[in-house]
């Protein structure tokens, strides 16, 4: 990492647009027969007989999103699939394709781009998806990415954030605040690095927030767990922004307020050490971080049994009538409300 790999490098021009297609697509394999066209014509087609389609789309902009000083290019690869299988899931469907566009300036290699695309690739066969299209062109301020994911679902299981009723269990699955650790690692290694290049980091004590940073995964076995537990969430989101933010949307979708107890978020003890080396509070970390890609769903609380002593799962707190508001319990027995921006508004608190 943050070294300047000296190894040789192709143009982007030797080989041509199409060229470069071809070499960067044409070991991708497909595997579902939803999939009658892929790449090489003008538009793929698509067919699903009579299940529902999910289509969800983001958009990755370098200096934004991303980072490449400290973010190898496969891994950003990766973690651009799983940004979008993630949305996916979180309907409670099954991913089957993307697409994938890129942007980028002349001056990067050949040997970049197949770096990017063997991270898409792994992501690809890791979880099953066809890479069905995209688009190549070049840019003049960065990298950009576009990856569109596709996905299919009965209509009877797709789960919306609009669907939780007072009563109803919060849950999550994992653990939060992982890959916001992550990144003020990689932050502080970054300024370390500038001051002197020879001083290689050793990160061994941060692998997993890194990693949660770096090549986070969709939860994919999530969606499939609960369908054999014979559990249909309510409501479900996934939490790209924090904790905090994606609670609000499902109170805000589902017209129902909530109890969020503090004492209940489940963190790594990674991240509490990373906490307590930054100083910073592991709770405002998971309420605000963002990037676990972990899924926030709520339950009728008959089915706690289902869950119940299970390590993929937490019970967080539960919802309440729209009238009660959102709320974080904190550790001292106080009612907090919950913002969006959790992090000022409990500094305030
Ligand atoms: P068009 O001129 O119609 O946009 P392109 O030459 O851009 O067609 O693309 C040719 C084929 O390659 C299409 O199937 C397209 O979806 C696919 N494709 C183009 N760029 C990418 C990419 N970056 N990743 C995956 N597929 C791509
Ligand atoms: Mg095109």
């Amino acid at each position: 990492m943050f070294e300047d790999k000296n190894q040789e490098k192709t143009s982007l021009e030797e080989l041509g647009e199409f060229g470069l297609i071809d070499h960067l697509t044409g070991n991708f394999k497909l595997h579902h027969k939803s999939t009658v066209k892929g790449i090489g014509d003008d538009a793929a087609v698509l067919d699903f007989a009579d299940r529902k389609v999910l289509v969800s789309t983001d958009l990755l902009i370098e200096g934004i999103h991303f980072d490449l000083s400290y973010t190898p290019l496969q891994h950003l690869g990766y973690k651009a699939v799983m940004v979008n299988l993630s949305d996916i899931y979180a309907m409670n469907a099954r991913a089957t394709q993307i697409t994938v566009s890129v942007a980028v300036s002349n001056r990067f290699p050949l040997e970049a781009l197949e770096e990017f695309y063997s991270g898409i690739s792994l992501a690809c066969e890791l979880y099953k998806i066809d890479l069905v299209g995209g688009d190549t062109t070049s840019s003049t301020t960065g990298m950009i990415i576009s990856i569109t994911a596709i996905g299919e679902a009965a209509k009877e299981d797709l789960v919306y954030r609009s669907g939780a009723k007072p009563n109803d269990l919060l849950v999550v699955s994992g653990d939060l605040g992982g890959a916001y650790m992550g990144l003020q690692v990689l932050k502080r290694e970054k300024e370390v690095f500038k001051v002197n290049p020879n001083n290689q980091p050793d990160l061994t004590a941060y692998s997993y927030i890194i990693e949660r940073q770096l090549k986070p995964e969709a939860r994919k076995d999530i969606v499939e767990l609960l369908m054999n537990l014979g559990i249909h969430p309510t409501s479900m989101i996934d939490i790209s922004d924090g904790l905090s933010s994606e609670i609000l949307h499902l109170c805000k979708n589902s017209n129902v307020g909530c109890n969020l107890y503090e004492d209940k978020i489940p963190l790594d003890p990674t991240v509490i050490s990373a906490c307590e080396e930054f100083n910073i509070d592991s709770s405002l970390v998971a309420l605000s971080g963002g990037e676990d890609y972990e899924l926030l769903f709520t339950i009728d609380q008959k089915k706690f049994p289902e869950l119940k002593g299970n390590p993929n799962f937490t019970v967080v707190g539960h919802i309440t009538e729209k009238n009660e508001g959102a709320h974080l319990i904190s550790r001292n027995n106080s009612k907090i409300p919950l913002t969006a921006q959790g992090w000022n508004s409990f500094a305030k608190a």
